[in-house]
């Protein structure tokens, strides 16, 4: 973190700063210019507070070198994070499909789209148990027994499960998911976000809906931070002024969260577009700029759905797309 000191501060004002500096165990390099006096601070800043340094009457201005997240932050962890679930693994050059109705919603339901996405080469089944739904009276999803039903499936078809976690009162119930998820609605659910960090399951943390990269990079911060190391950072589109799709699929996050952390990326071209036809161009694109994988929601019959039957895509349709990131995946890769 860089200091710059306002012309005339005097060394007395000078002495008093470093001393409040060193007191949060920083070590203090200081440079003189002709005119400004530069400080580097040196050691961990990620607790020091910069408005409140920038807002000192002899501070000019402040300005960080690395990001406030550590533990996610490729500069103190060169090597890409690789998480293995099954036979799965997501990141380091791993290529991961995800795919499965928005919501399990009968027995029949969730394994016939489970063999089938397995067939068409998914490597995890998603479907949500736990449901966020924007209207209170809208489909919540069937909780406890949508938890047993994945499992069931699992059973049928050794796919690993992803599934969404609401609240904390329920992480028992999620004893043996494989991925839990924390869904966009819940990025910033700090607490939850805690908790989850004391756990060593694989957490797929969605970004907000209208969060920015460092906001998203800092709760996966928050997961890490209590030791659980095992974060899959997932793009799935933001809210912009443009109302056209569900979101505005920001695919630059892939490359930017690669640059900044070594977590693995993954993107859900569904959730960030909400219609089915954009969901395959707008996967292939992740896949070409680089994701290490694609969630995509797939529906037997989409237009009975309970949830999202509009982004959902049919088995068969998912089996093209699905050979088709092959395709682009080997492209970019070779
Ligand atoms: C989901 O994946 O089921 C979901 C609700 O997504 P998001 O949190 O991205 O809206
Ligand atoms: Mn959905």
């Amino acid at each position: 973190m860089i200091t710059v000191l306002k012309k005339g501060t005097t060394q007395a004002q000078m002495e008093h700063l470093i001393e409040w500096l060193k007191a949060r165990n920083l070590d203090v390099h200081i440079s003189h210019g002709h005119d400004y006096t530069i400080l580097g601070l040196i050691g961990d800043t990620s607790k020091v507070d910069m408005e409140l340094l920038s807002s000192l009457d002899i501070v000019e201005s402040v300005q960080r070198v690395s990001g406030p997240y550590k533990q996610c932050n490729r500069q103190f962890h060169p090597e890409d994070t690789v998480i293995s679930v099954g036979n799965a693994k997501i990141g380091g050059g791993n290529f991961c499909m995800i795919a499965g109705p928005c919501s399990v919603e009968t027995e029949a339901q969730i394994i016939e789209v489970a063999q089938k996405v397995k067939q068409a080469g998914a490597d995890i089944l998603r479907g949500g148990a736990f449901k966020p739904r924007t209207s209170p009276y809208d489909f919540q999803g069937l909780g406890a027994e949508g938890i047993r039903l994945l499992l069931e499936a699992k059973k049928a078809t050794g796919l690993p499960i992803v599934t969404e976690i609401m609240s904390v009162q329920y992480l028992d119930l999620f004893a043996d998911i494989d991925i839990i998820q924390v869904g966009a609605r819940n990025m910033q659910n700090f607490d939850l976000l805690k908790e989850l960090g004391k756990t060593d399951k694989p957490i797929l943390l969605k970004r907000g809906l209208a969060n920015t990269l460092k906001e998203f990079l800092m709760s996966a911060e928050y997961i890490m931070s209590e030791g659980n190391q095992n974060v899959i950072l997932c793009e799935r589109g933001i809210r912009t002024f443009d109302t056209y799709a569900r979101n505005t699929l920001d695919l630059t996050a892939v490359p930017v969260l690669h640059e900044l952390s070594h977590l693995p990326v993954i993107v859900d071209p569904s959730h960030a577009t909400g219609k089915v036809h954009l969901v395959p161009p707008m996967a292939m694109a992740a896949v070409a700029c680089g994701a290490d994988g694609v969630m995509v929601e797939v529906h037997n019959d989409p237009i009975h759905a309970l949830c999202d039957g509009a982004q959902s895509l049919k088995p068969e349709q998912f089996a093209v797309l699905a050979e088709k990131m092959r395709t682009v995946r080997k492209a970019v890769t070779q």
